[in-house]
């Protein structure tokens, strides 16, 4: 490794900023251990020994949007879709909450069935439960995101998938990038948690647009990134494009690391489609979220964003216990409480 490298990786380990530039270097250099160590320091540093579990409930996977990329997509017939009745979601939280989560993950498609009203009294349901609540349901307006807020939504994931603007509106048609960034500033305006992303390896995607993604996260300071490998979906039109790779996926999350050394950043599921055992690996690269799916397995494969996914035929009670074993015996401990961001201030060391 360089000592160019070297320097750029320790400056960034003390001081939490890089360039665009510095950052193209870190995701092309061929050898990628030294991020991964200071990225696992930084995580140990800032959040501790600590693993975040969030049981995530797939309640429709109902989509209006037709994003290229995504089996959800609305012209995609080939999936069976799904809409849990309002009592069905409540008793997957509560199970979740038995089984000791903290936080829960509400996620579908854009479902617009699911407008604010008929999701506030589930939310009020859930939310008695104890838990911390996380919503992922895509694009609102200010007014229908300040009513969930209002309803007890602690959270909110909105990946921005890239941030060059021409690529996400060629693979996300009649959607609109500038849309997309006006919901993430209304959403922390609002005193939402807020999450964001990326798909890693999309077609046409370069480098610099990835590093720019980074600095982007930086910017609007975050408090959740999840970064994805892409996964081609044989039922999408990108169906033969390469995908991304695990190894670009885990760089990119552990510069995020170096650069929001106190935000949460989940091992992502789709890293572990790629790689067996990623999740444990990318918690030794930086990231300190796992979000097992509580949802049956039944709908499970019905919620198919990409294929080859995991665990897909495991008892919410199993999930819990498999992923809590594996954390263990990489020598970390599970949360106990709902894993807000611990906010540290960055002590710029001589
Ligand atoms: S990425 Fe989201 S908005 Fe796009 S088709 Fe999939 S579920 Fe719908």
């Amino acid at each position: 490794m360089s000592e160019l490298i070297e320097a750029i990786i320790d400056k960034a380990e003390y001081e939490h900023s890089m360039s665009l530039e510095e950052i193209v270097l870190l995701l092309t250099t061929p050898e990628a251990e030294k991020l991964y160590e200071a990225a696992d320091r930084v995580r140990e540093k800032y959040i501790g020994s600590q693993v975040e579990l969030r049981g995530l409930v797939e309640f429709s996977n109902i989509c209006r949007q037709n994003c290229l990329y995504c089996g959800l997509r609305r012209d995609n017939s080939n999936i069976p879709r799904y809409r849990l009745e309002a009592s069905a979601i409540v008793d997957f939280g509560r199970r979740a909450a038995e089984l000791g989560y903290k936080t829960l993950v509400l996620q579908s498609g854009e479902d617009e069935f699911f407008s604010p009203e008929r999701l506030g009294p589930i939310l009020s349901e859930l939310k008695q439960l104890g838990v911390a609540l996380t919503l992922s349901i895509g694009e609102k307006n200010r007014e229908e995101y300040e009513s969930l807020r209002k309803a007890g939504v602690d959270r909110y994931l909105l990946r921005i998938e890239t941030t060059d603007k021409d690529l996400y509106e060629r693979l996300d048609p009649g959607m609109s990038w500038t849309n997309r960034v006006r919901c993430l500033r209304d959403l922390k305006d609002l005193g939402y948690e807020v999450g964001t992303g990326s798909l890693v390896g999309l077609p046409g995607q370069t480098i610099e647009s990835l590093a720019r993604d980074i600095l982007f996260f930086q910017e609007l300071d975050v408090d959740m990134v999840g970064i994805g490998p892409f996964i081609p979906n044989p039922d999408t039109p990108l169906a033969d494009a390469d995908g991304g790779t695990f190894d670009l996926a885990c760089r990119m999350m552990a510069i995020t690391r170096l650069l929001l050394p106190d935000a949460n950043i989940p091992a992502t599921t789709a890293m572990e489609t790629l790689q067996p055992d990623g999740r444990m690996l990318a918690l030794k690269r930086g990231a300190n979220v796992v979000m097992p799916n509580v949802t049956d397995t039944d709908y499970r494969k019905m919620y198919m964003l990409y294929p080859g996914k995991i665990c897909l035929n495991d008892a919410p009670a199993d999930c819990r216990v498999c992923v809590t074993g594996k954390i263990k015996a990489i020598g970390r401990t599970i949360s106990v409480d709902q894993g807000f961001r611990r906010r540290r201030t960055f002590v710029k060391e001589q």
